[in-house]
């Protein structure tokens, strides 16, 4: 007579909000060298436009964008550019 209690195992969360992947992309996002990353951008330390979508305050020239060359870019399997423009990766789909 076994009892038999259905525990799941190893089921941990594999959910993360986008806060927190923003959080954590942060020191990894090389948009502060970039030509079009201006002064509206880093008055608000905006950054990681590619999950966090374009800027809600700020408006941009378009001077060449350094996302194809970031880590968080070639991590994520990205494929588009000037998220701060266009928006984030989702957004452009
Ligand atoms: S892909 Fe672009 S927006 Fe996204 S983290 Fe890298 S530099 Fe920043
Ligand atoms: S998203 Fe691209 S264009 Fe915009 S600031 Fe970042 S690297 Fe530059």
């Amino acid at each position: 007579m076994s009892d038999d209690p259905d525990t799941g195992t190893g089921a941990g969360s594999c959910m993360q909000s986008k806060e927190d992947t923003i959080a954590e992309n942060r020191a990894r996002c090389i948009c502060n060298p970039c030509p079009s990353y201006n002064e509206c951008m880093r008055a608000a330390d905006e950054r990681v436009f590619c999950i966090r979508g374009k800027s809600p305050t700020c408006t941009f020239d378009k001077k060449g964008c350094t996302c194809p060359n970031c880590p968080v870019w070639q991590a994520m399997g990205f494929k588009k550019s000037y998220y701060c423009i266009r928006g984030s990766e989702l957004e452009q789909k």
